[in-house]
């Protein structure tokens, strides 16, 4: 399994990927880092939710902290645009947490707020400007903004830019930016017209792609359950009584967690096993073994553990933590309801986790049913 130190990233860029708690790559990290790192220009159908910010900001903030340069009174080296505010902002938020403690310089341009202090933002130079494209122009016209040193374009959410009509606003931008560049396009979808952009915008590129993943979640029946962080397990040993729990899989966010479930499982004299990153290949391979054979009905197991397993008649998958990548949400729930089958996911959320479910829910485009936990116990 490729690690971010794999990947060859710069020691800082290292060092705040760990104060995240990001471990692994994304797929869409996995994929993309290494063709940005050298150099290409990359075209990537990725959705929010799989980590696609990371897959381009990382390796930008890599290039731009190995040759360091000056961009030039009202200069940038970077430049992204993203369709709204609220996805600008959080690509800056991005760019700044993954250079803390570096000299990168990131300025944000929206729309609907003065434009006197985005400008004056840009008067000595910036390394990274994150804007939307109608203000972007806005400032080019009253020349606050110099695209003359730009080495790194990226567009993010290609096809809802269409859709809000930024195709032309977009064009014009580009003419003020060198065809020396590195370019890097991003959507959801592939429509003709974000086809034919892309082709006029990037050269040569290397094609990336995540699996469209909402889809799956449509078959699976699903439920969230508001609970307190301390009644967790409680309310899991008593779901697992109920009669119709079948071969379940229940996932956690850490490894500890993991061991605690079990622990707790065990003492209420219900048999379970784990697998996550810390147990050996053997008690790996035990614990999947009796999973599959049916001699422990309850596998509790973290993400990246839960990649390479492949088992059929999960009846359930509960969410004993709800995961920070949205993406993984629709991971863990496609283990159940395989091969035509019907399955349930619940999923508990505490009040920690509330953006987490969020961010679920806005990949899959649906509320989660909420239930209530005297519903689902036995
Ligand atoms: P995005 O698709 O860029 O909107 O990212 C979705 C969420 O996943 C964000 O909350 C990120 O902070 C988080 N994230 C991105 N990459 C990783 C990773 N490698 N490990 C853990 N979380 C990540």
């Amino acid at each position: 399994m490729t690690s971010f130190q794999d990947l060859g990233l710069a020691a800082p860029l290292l060092g705040a990927l760990t104060t995240a708690g990001y471990t692994t790559p994304t797929p869409i990290q996995e994929q993309a880092i290494p063709h940005i790192m050298a150099g290409h220009d990359v075209q990537g159908i990725a959705q929010t939710g799989t980590g696609k910010t990371a897959a381009f900001a990382l390796p930008i903030l890599h290039r731009l902290l190995s040759e360091r340069k000056h961009p030039g009174k009202k200069g940038t080296r970077c430049l992204v645009m993203a369709p709204t505010r609220e996805l600008a902002s959080q690509i800056a938020d991005s760019f700044r947490s993954y250079a803390a403690g570096s000299p990168i310089r990131v300025a944000l341009m929206f729309g609907g707020v003065p434009k006197p202090r985005q400008a004056r933002a840009m008067d000595n130079g910036v390394d990274v400007l994150v804007c939307t494209p109608g203000r972007l122009l806005d400032h080019l016209n009253d020349r606050a903004v110099n695209l003359g040193t730009v080495e790194f374009l990226v567009l993010d959410e290609a096809d809802h830019m269409l859709d809000l009509g930024f195709i032309v606003p977009i064009k014009k931008i580009v003419s003020y930016i060198p065809k020396e560049r590195q370019t890097l396009f991003f959507s959801a979808t592939m429509p003709k017209e974000i086809e034919s952009l892309a082709a006029a915008l990037l050269r040569s590129p290397v094609h990336v792609a995540v699996t469209p993943v909402a889809q799956t979640a449509d078959r699976v029946e699903q439920a969230v359950v508001f609970v307190e962080a301390a009644r967790k397990r409680a309310l899991l040993s008593s779901i697992l009584k109920r009669k119709d729990m079948g071969r379940t899989l229940v996932f956690t966010r850490t490894k500890h967690g993991a061991d605690k479930v079990v622990q707790h499982l065990e003492a209420s004299g219900q048999p379970a096993a784990a697998i996550h990153g810390n147990k050996s290949q053997g008690q790996r391979e035990r614990a999947l073994a009796a999973f599959k054979n049916g001699s422990v009905r309850v596998l509790i197991a973290t993400d990246i553990a839960a990649r390479g397993i492949d088992v059929d008649g999960v009846t359930h998958v509960i969410n004993f933590d709800l995961p920070n990548i949205p993406e993984s949400y629709v991971h863990r729930i496609g283990r159940t309801a395989r091969a035509g089958a019907s399955g349930m996911a619940i999923s508990f959320c505490d009040a920690t986790e509330r953006a987490h479910l969020r961010g679920i829910e806005k990949l899959i485009r649906a509320r989660l049913p909420v239930a209530e936990p005297e519903a689902l116990a036995a």
